[in-house]
């Protein structure tokens, strides 16, 4: 079999690795031990010439900690407080270790509508790559005292897979609490197998990774699943890995055959369609017809009125909407010309035909096929 580790591994350079709470957290509240020894993996390999980017949970386990509070926090206030008490010390810690391997690091905070706006989302790249240039850690986490309910990232998976956007990352380790995705949930079968790779995204992989968490965690397999799915779809290998194993990093980067790889997809989006298909919230559907489903979708061809059989929501020029079949599969997201309103008018007509009814015509395209992300895979998929 093909060596796909030593492939990818050649080519990387620029790594974003993401640790979990379940990772991090011990007696003392965060696992001084392992985060000095995840410290010392990463700064072995940034001395290596490597690029590294790290998000990293623990706020809120660290704040609570400080509180005493040892049961799970239920509500969004309670977390917010603690992840305000906790993000200080989560960087004191961080900052303590890096600088004993001489390093220094920045602290970022996000929330998701940092990245859904074109232009902050620009800032935090130009912000982590003059880091990355100068030799510095940047550590990154959800900026959990603003976060709320729909502006919320939904966990540190999320918001890693979109900093691999930013940062264009070669791999993406994501570390948490077991050995990779199993066939079935380890911690309810014994005979559960660990997969070694993913080349496919299938039913049968997408049930095996369950919403189950350990007490600290976030998310379970299910978010690491998904953010995996988000990654490699723009290229970008991802391995899920046991992040209290000893040199875990050092070795991933030596080869060792840990985790679960999930290889690349054969068609990489770029930078700007991966911010639509997987920043943009949409904001309504565009029903569309066979012919211009294959135009979008095998042909890489824009929208057109032509082929839109019907609209749903409320939207306004710029704003990011799906593209789906008759029968309601997601084909491609993109960023409409027109509104909502101007395209129910022009829906099935020609292009010569849009300023007649509309009195202007500033575009040919519904969709411009720059602005189109093709989110339809080879598999059926209850996610996207
Ligand atoms: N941002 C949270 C924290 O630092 C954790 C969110 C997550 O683990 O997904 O505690």
């Amino acid at each position: 079999m093909k060596n796909f580790r030593r492939e990818i591994l050649a080519r990387t350079k620029r790594i974003l690795i993401k640790v979990g709470s379940a990772v991090l957290t011990g007696s003392d509240g965060l696992d001084l031990k392992i985060i000095d020894s995840l410290v010392q993996d990463m700064s072995n390999l940034a001395r290596k010439g490597y690029s590294v980017v790290l998000v990293t949970s623990g706020a809120i386990v660290s704040g609570k900690h400080r509180m005493k509070i040892t049961e799970r926090l239920k509500s969004i206030p309670e977390k917010q407080a603690a992840a305000a008490i906790g993000q200080g010390r989560l960087m004191r810690v961080y900052s303590k270790a890096f600088e004993k391997n001489g390093l220094y690091v920045a602290q970022i905070l996000l929330t998701l509508s940092d990245v859904t706006d074109r232009q902050r989302y620009l800032n935090i790249r130009n912000t982590l790559s003059t880091l990355m240039e100068w030799g510095i850690i940047p550590i990154i986490n959800e900026n959990d005292t603003v976060a709320v309910d729909e502006i919320k990232f939904g966990d540190n998976d999320n918001l890693a897979a979109m900093i691999a956007n930013v940062i264009e990352a070669d791999l993406f380790i994501n570390l948490t609490s077991i050995d990779g995705l199993y066939d079935t949930n380890p911690l309810v079968s014994k005979k559960a197998k660990l997969i070694r790779v993913v080349s496919e995204f299938s039913e049968e992989i997408e049930a095996a990774a369950t919403e189950e968490t350990s007490s600290n965690g976030t998310g379970g397999m299910k978010s690491k699943y998904l953010a995996a799915k988000k990654v490699t779809a723009i290229g970008i290998p991802c391995i899920i890995a046991p992040g209290k194993r000893e040199k875990v990093l050092v070795d991933i980067m030596a080869g060792k055959e840990i985790g679960t790889l999930f290889l690349p997809m054969a068609d990489r989006l770029n930078s700007k369609k991966y911010w639509i298909a997987f920043t943009l919230r949409p904001r309504g559907k565009l029903v569309i017809d066979d012919g211009a489903g294959k135009a979008l979708t095998e042909k890489g061809k824009s929208l057109l009125p032509s082929g839109i059989i019907g609209v749903e929501g409320n939207f306004n020029l710029g704003d990011a909407v799906n593209c789906v079949s008759r029968d309601g599969t997601i084909l491609a997201k993109g960023l409409v010309n027109f509104s909502s309103v101007e395209i129910d008018k022009i829906k099935g007509l020609k292009t010569n035909q849009i300023s007649q009814i509309l009195g202007h015509k500033d575009y040919d395209e519904v969709i411009h096929r720059d602005n189109l992300a093709i989110t339809r895979q080879n598999y059926k998929s209850k996610n996207q």
